[in-house]
């Protein structure tokens, strides 16, 4: 479903991902694993538009997307739970999920099934629907972005992230969530500091190291390697 070739992206000059290449197959959960500025969140932000690239093709549903902005990927199905959240602070949790409804052009019955599901998924955020944003606990204002990203019914969902900053308890909610929407037959490509956490729920993990791949392997079984532990958990 997703090619990426030879990603490279710099910042003034200072190429942060190098050579890059990354394939997600349909209905698979790939984990981007790798220490701090290792280039996780600049590949991610690349295939979603967001941050322009130097060199490389990412390729999505067969077509080359490479340079097209955010917006029209969310429309070809691409959704991105952008690290830190970002969920519309001063509106209402269901003024939030609406909004990506929006985004997406859904028509009202389209929007309607959505958002049950959504709430089926998250009952939280019904009993919250009225509250805003910004009053939300860590946890459930990652719902939320989860859940906004789901109601633009994408093929593919970007995740930056998703247990930075929460509580112990609230990481095991999202990550159950994460097994949960995966289950359901969706792609994801998981960006993650947290190795273990990430390679228990991932079918394939990508290290990255200082904007390169250092290794890919099944799930658990990048961890194993001793030297590596120490290369990327470091
Ligand atoms: P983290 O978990 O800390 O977000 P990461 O693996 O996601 O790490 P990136 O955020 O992609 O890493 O950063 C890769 C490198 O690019 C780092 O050296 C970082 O300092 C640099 N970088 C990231 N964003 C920018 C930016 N907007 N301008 C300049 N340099 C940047």
């Amino acid at each position: 479903m997703l090619e990426v070739t030879d990603l490279w992206v710099s910042y003034g000059g200072i190429a942060a991902v190098r050579g890059v290449d990354l394939t997600v197959a349909k209905g698979s959960l790939v984990a981007l694993i790798g220490s701090n500025g290792a280039g996780k969140s600049t590949t991610l932000n690349t295939i979603a538009g967001l941050t322009k690239s130097r060199k490389g093709t990412v390729t999505f549903h067969g077509e080359n997307v490479t340079g097209r902005p955010a917006h029209r990927l969310v429309r070809a199905g691409l959704a991105l739970v952008p690290e830190g959240r970002m969920v519309a602070a001063p509106l209402t949790v269901a003024e939030n999920l609406r909004q990506a409804g929006y985004s997406k052009r859904l028509s009202t019955s389209d929007f309607a099934r959505e958002y049950e599901r959504v709430l089926s998924l998250f009952p939280v955020l019904g009993k919250r629907s009225a509250q805003i944003a910004g009053s939300l606990s860590g946890g459930e204002q990652q719902m939320l972005a989860l859940g906004r990203a789901l109601l633009t019914g994408p093929d593919l969902l970007l995740l930056d992230e998703p247990s930075m900053g929460l509580a112990p308890v609230m990481v095991d909610t999202v990550f159950d969530a994460i097994r949960a929407i995966h289950a359901g037959g969706m792609t994801i490509l998981l960006v993650e500091q947290n190795a273990e956490l990430a390679t228990e729920v991932c079918d394939e993990a990508v290290v990255l190291q200082r904007g390169e791949v250092l290794v890919r392997g099944r799930g658990r079984d990048v961890l194993e390697d001793e030297t590596l532990r120490a290369a990327f958990l470091a």
